[in-house]
């Protein structure tokens, strides 16, 4: 393998840039993946861009936190950021495409401030709140969106300007956020977009818990616990599996997990256990995300579900509680989609 570290990534900060950029790149007819993020990237943004690399001749990584896809009170201020480490994965990632000599490489990041993606109006984060937004509904309602009633506005919103700057050949979206996947899909469906949206499988820890930015806040105990949500996810996708395709059997599998696991919690000491509440567990059509009372085989389904690790409680002096000390709850979403049967 290659130590080459080759040339930096380059910047870009402003929409003229990217423009530019991405016509040499068409004179050259080379095509685009474009891998939009939040930053504070891990393995499994990794493996987007390398799909996206796989796939194209150039990939373009976009580091921007949307504030208005966060609500009033969550946690756009504590959303970690880490850019120095992130442009070091990046680097990293090309030197290894380059040594495996994969077909693209990450040819830029773009990191747009706040004023270039709402260049008219200042970014708003309340649902009456008035700017240009682009709605989905009402896929953008349900499920996430009923937890997080702005967050697929902002989402759709920031998607449709990113798209319409990078002008992509093809976006890649990880299936960790199965909802949004399903709404990107629609947004592009519905206005017509020429863009191909590629889905990445979810990354997850030794123990099942789904990778996100937002692990760094558990710390060791939360991480441990954490992982009962995927437990959850695989005892309901093992009742459709086995055949039982109505909603009560499946659920009451996730459910079962659940409650065993909230009991075995609650019987320890406080400064031994990590509580949790659930938000919900959904088995929902794949193409709408409403809920099914049965799974038809020709169709499958998505089970999702969300939970909310509470605050780490009397934790000792040398222990792991994550970033900010343990005190933020953390709320961890995951799915399993299982998929049609073939006809
Ligand atoms: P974010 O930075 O959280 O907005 O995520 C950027 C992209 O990475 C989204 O398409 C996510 O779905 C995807 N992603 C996040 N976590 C994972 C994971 N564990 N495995 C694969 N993709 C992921």
């Amino acid at each position: 393998m290659s130590s080459n570290p080759g040339p930096a990534l380059d910047i870009y900060r402003t929409v003229a840039a990217v423009r530019a950029f991405r016509s040499e790149l068409r004179k050259a007819n080379q095509t685009l993946g474009f891998v939009p993020t939040m930053g504070a990237l891990h393995s499994g943004h990794i493996s987007l861009v390398e799909q996206a690399a796989a796939e194209n001749d150039a990939v373009v990584v976009s580091i921007y936190v949307n504030p208005t896809q966060f609500g009033v009170h969550e946690d756009l201020d504590s959303y970690p950021q880490t850019w120095d480490a992130d442009l070091a994965r990046l680097e990293t990632l090309n030197a290894r495409l380059r040594g495996t000599g994969a077909r693209g490489l990450v040819k830029a990041v773009f990191a747009p401030a706040t004023r270039v993606m709402y260049p008219v109006l200042p970014p708003t984060s309340e649902i009456n709140g008035t700017g240009s937004f682009v709605t989905i509904s009402p896929l953008g309602q349900v499920l996430e969106g009923a937890s997080r009633p702005v967050f697929f506005r902002g989402v759709a919103t920031v998607c449709m300007k990113l798209f319409n700057i990078v002008a992509p050949d093809t976006v890649y979206f990880g299936q960790k956020d199965v909802q949004q996947t399903v709404v990107i899909r629609r947004m592009v469906q519905d206005f017509h977009l020429d863009i191909q949206v590629r889905i990445g499988k979810t990354l997850r820890e030794v123990n099942g818990l789904a990778m996100s930015s937002r692990n760094v806040y558990l710390g060791d105990r939360r991480f441990r616990v954490g992982a009962v949500l995927y437990r959850a996810l695989q005892a309901a996708e093992a009742q459709i599996r086995g055949g039982k395709m109505n909603r009560p059997d499946i659920l009451q599998a996730a459910n079962d997990v659940v409650r065993s696991e909230r009991a075995t919690q609650e019987a320890l000491q406080p400064d031994q256990r990590a509580l949790f509440d659930v938000d919900y567990i959904s088995i929902a059509d794949p193409d709408t995300m409403e809920e099914l009372d049965e799974v038809v085989e020709s169709k499958g389904a998505v089970i999702s579900g969300a939970i909310k690790m509470m605050p780490v409680e009397n934790p000792s002096l040398d222990e792991d509680c994550g970033l900010g000390g343990g005190i933020v709850p953390v709320r961890l979403i995951d799915n399993i989609i299982v998929g049609p049967a073939a006809p």
